[in-house]
């Protein structure tokens, strides 16, 4: 299994290379050459067995050996122990023929766990291999950054640097990233928004002398081993539902598109999945690029659902990759584009993303109004970002069963939840002392030159 890049020219590496690269050195983003089927008998063997047997299953195709079967299972099951429930990825029904997918069970409560506890546990058992010591740096618009910082503390080869923009976290995100005591964290509250933060990571990527230097590895879901391990709760789902014999479909409350991506691999995989939904929020260049063509970007407006204010959606580029025939210089050239405001994707390519996803806009008022909606037809308290996933599904329901992901627990952002249904969302016992851990932040200016010497400063020491 060898893994090229969506721009064409950077080197062809290996499972465990991809994972430590990140970002390709072509500024491309990691694919798998080839995705690996699983026939129709080898899924059903999936029915009623363990979340942690299931991720073995899928994931190894994908590993070209990097890890021995046993210890591959072994960090699996040390990554998925801290959840906080024993299915992992429970399905709950809100009504006919619609199913809520729980990704919120991890240490931080978002499905983002999901993904980085098993890339904390990949990466030290890689390192721990050669001694080699890196550095990880990462943006986040407030999951993605909390859940890294869970993954890597107190990990011993790994410094963990986070960028989140200053001011558009949740209190609780905030804190989950500040408050960890210890000295391998660094989080970084940058005056931007979530696009300057990942730009400068892409920077930071992007400068050979440093990236070199600091032995930089990324964890942001331009990394392939993340869209991989949330491949395994779409074969888990569709399973518990009858799948490879019932075909099912499912909405995803999109922002970078890693989650949606891992959906479309496991259609290509062989899962049966009818439709797959891209459901934004007011940033909704996703919906309008599927639903005209036009890809242009016009500015973040910070709404509820703050995981999913993005614009340039990194994995965006795996799924032209593919529309355009994994044609590189295609990719190269439409991204220098994006640079200068937006592109108008083909109309070979829109074609192939019509036919492969589909799409929905959920406004403020109608993601509060879903909340309020759900709590009254199913007493389930929904996090914003899965409201905005259940009313888009709703538009889309039909006879095929639908799943739509639930990616955070409403208890990290109890305000727009209580502001939109009355109720306050608790955080689970084991966190109930957020409040009153001390905070730990570095407040920085969105330059490159200022971050980078940071990082040089600290790592030094
Ligand atoms: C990250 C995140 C999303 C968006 O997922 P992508 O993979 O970036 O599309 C949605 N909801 C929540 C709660 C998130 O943390």
């Amino acid at each position: 299994m060898r893994y090229i890049s969506t721009r064409g020219t950077a080197p062809v590496l290996t499972f465990g290379e991809a994972m430590m690269t990140g970002l390709a050195r072509d500024g491309g983003l990691y694919v798998p050459e080839s995705v690996p089927v699983l026939t129709a008998q080898e899924i059903s063997a999936m029915a009623g067995l363990s979340y942690e047997e299931i991720a073995f299953r899928v994931m190894k195709p994908f590993l070209g050996g990097f890890f021995a079967d046993d210890e591959f299972k072994g960090l699996i099951a040390a990554a998925y122990a801290g959840f906080g429930h024993a299915a992992r990825a429970p399905l709950v029904q809100l009504g006919p023929n619609h199913f809520l997918l729980e990704l919120f069970h991890g240490p931080t409560l978002a499905f983002k766990d999901f993904a980085m506890q098993l890339i904390g546990q990949m990466m030290q058992a890689a390192l721990a291999k050669t001694g080699e010591r890196i550095t990880i740096v990462g943006a986040t618009s407030g999951d993605t950054g909390s859940a890294a910082i869970e993954a890597f503390r107190g990990l011993a080869n790994v410094d963990v640097f986070i960028m989140y923009p200053h001011g558009r976290v949740s209190d609780v995100q905030r804190r989950q990233m500040t408050t960890p005591v210890e000295a391998n964290v660094h989080a970084l509250a940058v005056d931007g928004d979530f696009d300057d933060c990942q730009a400068r990571v892409k920077d930071m990527f992007n400068d050979f002398d440093f990236r070199d230097g600091v032995r930089l590895a990324g964890v942001n879901s331009i990394n392939w081993a993340r869209v991989l391990a949330q491949v395994v709760y779409y074969f888990s789902s569709a399973v518990s539902l009858g799948a490879p014999d019932r075909t099912v479909s499912f909405t995803v409350p999109t922002g970078n598109f890693g989650d949606i991506f891992a959906g479309y691999i496991a259609r290509k995989m062989g899962l049966p999945i009818d439709q797959l939904i891209v459901a934004t929020n007011q940033n909704d260049i996703l919906h309008r690029a599927i639903s005209t063509g036009v890809h242009d970007l016009n500015g973040v407006k910070p709404s509820i659902s703050p995981s999913m204010d993005i614009q340039v959606s990194s994995n965006f580029e795996r799924a032209l990759f593919d529309a355009y025939g994994r044609d590189g210089a295609a990719i190269t050239a439409l991204m220098a584009e994006l640079k200068s405001g937006g592109f108008t994707i083909s109309q070979g390519a829109l074609q192939m993303l019509r036919e492969t996803f589909a799409s929905g806009r959920c406004s403020e008022t109608e993601t509060s109004a879903t909340i309020a909606q759900v709590l009254a037809t199913t007493a389930e308290v929904l996090c914003p970002h899965s409201a905005v996933g259940v009313k888009v599904a709703m538009e889309h329901l039909g006879p095929v069963p639908m799943i739509t992901l639930a990616t955070a627990h409403p208890a990290k952002f109890p305000d727009a939840v209580q502001a939109a249904c009355g109720v306050r969302a608790n955080l689970p016992p084991r966190m109930a002392d957020l409040f009153t851990r001390n905070e730990r932040v570095t407040r920085m200016p969105n330059d490159l030159k200022s971050i980078q010497s940071l990082i040089r400063e600290r790592i030094a020491r």
